[in-house]
């Protein structure tokens, strides 16, 4: 049986999340929620974020501004900055998982994924950092994303799928692409394939030189 792992980037946004996570809460689905510091840090987000905890969801995190990848980046003390104030806001909700995930410029893997100084990072607070199969660009192309999606599941036996929790993107067509994933009967599940994990618990697994800037 082919598999889905849904994921849910860039939020929490107000007026959006609470609307993913009652189409999620209604079929039973769990999935991981990659999370920005700069929409945790004040109350609105931080109950947002308590809020996708209750409902048995996965919390990430995905960097404090998502401006400048981290292997752009030749600023000191960016990645620290980026990656670690968000997991301090993330700590503070309770949450002891230390999920990250980077951001690719438009979906795509890379050199500009990570840093030495963000992978250094990363290994040292033992965290496990997802990436992804499918980026069927649910911000920028409403009309064709849930095709797109489903197209990834039919090509893969585990799809992994970075849809946005923002405004105007994966909320409008969710349940339509999940009508279509029970319809193909693609199991959805909350784990990860061992592709997309970069780094579980500190130690490097699926990471290649090509991810990380510099080294390929
Ligand atoms: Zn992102």
């Amino acid at each position: 049986m082919k598999k889905i792992t849904l994921t849910f980037d860039n939020g929490p946004t107000p007026g959006v999340t609470e609307s993913i996570l009652a189409i999620l809460a209604e079929r039973g689905i769990k999935t991981t929620f990659f999370v920005m510091g700069n929409r945790i840090g004040d109350p609105v987000g931080a109950a947002l974020l308590d809020k996708i905890v209750e409902h048995g969801h996965w919390v990430g995190n995905h960097s404090f501004t998502h401006s400048v990848a981290f292997g752009d980046s030749t600023e000191p003390g960016y990645a620290l900055r980026e990656i670690g104030d968000t997991q301090a806001l993330i700590a503070e909700r309770g949450i002891s998982e230390r999920l990250f995930r980077p951001f690719g410029n438009f979906g795509l893997l890379g050199p500009h994924l990570l840093s030495e100084e963000a992978l250094a990072h990363l290994i040292e607070h033992r965290f496990t950092c997802i990436a992804w199969n499918s980026v069927p660009h649910d911000w920028d192309d409403q009309a064709h994303w849930v095709e797109r999606c489903l197209s990834d599941v039919a090509k893969q036996d585990w799809t992994v799928v970075v849809l946005h929790d923002i405004e105007d993107a994966s909320l409008e067509r969710l349940t339509e692409l999940l009508d279509g994933l029970a319809k193909q009967g693609i199991e959805i599940v909350q784990s990860f394939p061992e592709e997309v994990v970069l780094i579980r618990d500190g130690e490097p697994v699926s990471l290649k030189p090509s991810h990380v800037a510099g080294r390929s």
